[in-house]
């Protein structure tokens, strides 16, 4: 027996009190009444903001568009709403239109590093695949708000067949992430179908798929297309929840047939001023998600996307949150700390300084406890120098991967005799010697 929340029990009844409690778990009846608008949010949430702030509000929404989910915000505690992690989330604050210096409509260059509709290529072996413009609910954080609500960018079949088609003529992609917008917004159909083209490439390894829903639509996950994504292995999720609040019997509920489909969770958090920026909400987060079979994967930086500058911490906020994490609780209860590097450099982690000090053979190293110890390093350790030349190596690799032997960015310094450095192309020096060439 499904057992309802005062809140939900109240949102449903202001939404149709005759039938809207038994379609309540019904996903596409939580989309169809999605909440789009601030007087329906009033409304259902039994409050009323003051005239002026609400024409603030509405200004806020023309821009970047406001769409919350009955469920999701049956979380919020309404009497005391701008407190709360949900609403911060999911409510449009004015702050949002203040424009900073350091904003960017597309910070991580998504769209400069796309060779293919919908294909973001960054790194070398793996593509980010944008199959679906839709979300359930706008998170307010959102990396991509450039492109929230934009109908003209919902990728239709030819887009997203033009990016496989990428996928496979690229042998080097071995895994997929497929991201959006939410993935899981799309049909079961055409989520099969993705998936059964992209099964048909041979050196397409895994695929992952990024998804809210366990968050904001718990009931997407039906047991009908938890079988469905079953077939697909080795299929991995990463989810997105940002707060304790957020794990609820519905989204243990969502959690537990995804990890009974036999599929590894993943959770990538953002830090988010006033939501989660502090480190006993973030251990009790990562303790309920470890709970619940999923492993914490990610803890990004706020992003320099426009409109995001409230939402922003410092990045000494998020060491401090991985120092009271790193041999505090469980090692695989700590996410990995990464800052998504302007310009589309990709993930690069941060992390606190462990390594004190190094001499020829012995490091300084300190614990989470603040004790300093030592390790002695091998007298007798005959160095081998890699230089890719595996063909000539003493160790049996026995490995027949030609390409594994290039070695690529800092991994070639370390590897190639002719590599010195790796030189910024911007820079005035850089320049000069332009000149000198010509
Ligand atoms: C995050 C991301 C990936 C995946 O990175 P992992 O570190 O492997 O999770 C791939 N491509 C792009 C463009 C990304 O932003």
């Amino acid at each position: 027996m499904v057992i309802f929340s005062p809140n939900q029990q109240a949102i449903a009844n202001r939404i149709d009190a005759d039938t809207a409690i038994d379609r309540w778990k019904d996903w596409r009846w939580q989309v169809k009444h999605a909440v789009t608008d601030i007087s329906t949010f009033e409304r259902l949430l039994g409050i009323e903001f003051p005239e002026d702030e609400r024409e603030a509000l509405e200004e806020t929404i023309r821009k970047f568009p406001l769409r919350i989910t009955p469920y999701y915000l049956s979380l919020i505690d309404a009497d005391d709403y701008w407190n709360d992690p949900v609403f911060m989330q999911c409510f449009p604050q004015p702050a949002e239109l203040q424009v900073e210096a350091c904003d960017m409509a597309d910070p991580l260059a998504e769209d400069t590093d796309s060779p293919a509709p919908c294909i973001t290529h960054r790194y070398p072996d793996r593509v980010l695949f944008l199959v679906s413009n839709v979300c359930a609910m706008y998170c307010r954080h959102c990396t991509r708000k450039r492109r929230v609500g934009d109908v003209d960018s919902i990728p239709d079949e030819a887009e997203i067949l033009a990016g496989i088609a990428y996928i496979r003529e690229n042998p080097c992609i071995r895994d997929v992430l497929l991201s959006g917008g939410d993935p899981f917004m799309l049909s079961d159909s055409r989520l099969d179908w993705i998936l059964t083209e992209l099964a048909d490439i041979p050196h397409v390894e895994v695929v992952r798929i990024g998804t809210r829903t366990p968050v904001v639509l718990p009931y997407r996950i039906t047991e009908k297309f938890t079988a469905m994504l079953k077939k697909h292995h080795p299929l991995w999720v990463n989810t997105h929840f940002n707060h304790p609040a957020e794990i609820t019997a519905s989204s243990r509920e969502a959690l537990r047939r995804l990890a009974d489909a036999g599929i590894p969770l993943g959770n990538q958090s953002v830090l988010l001023a006033g939501v989660n920026d502090c480190p006993r909400i973030m251990k009790t987060l990562m303790h309920k998600l470890v709970q619940n079979r999923v492993r914490p994967y990610y803890l990004y930086q706020c992003d320099l996307s426009e409109g995001l500058a409230h939402f922003r911490t410092p990045v000494s906020k998020g060491i401090e949150i991985i120092e009271n994490l790193i041999g505090h609780t469980s090692g695989f209860a700590v996410p990995t700390y990464v800052i998504d590097a302007p310009g589309g450099g990709g993930k690069i982690p941060v992390m606190p300084n462990y390594l004190i000090s190094w001499s020829t053979n012995k490091v300084v190293l300190r614990n989470y406890e603040g004790v300093i110890t030592t390790y002695q390093e091998p007298d007798s350790y005959e160095p081998v120098y890699c230089d890719r030349k595996c063909d000539t190596c003493r160790l049996q690799l026995k490995l027949d991967d030609a390409d594994e032997s290039k070695a690529v960015g800092i991994a070639r310094l370390l590897s190639n005799d002719e590599s010195i450095s790796l030189v910024p192309e911007n820079t005035e020096r850089f320049d000069r010697r332009h000149d000198d060439d010509d």
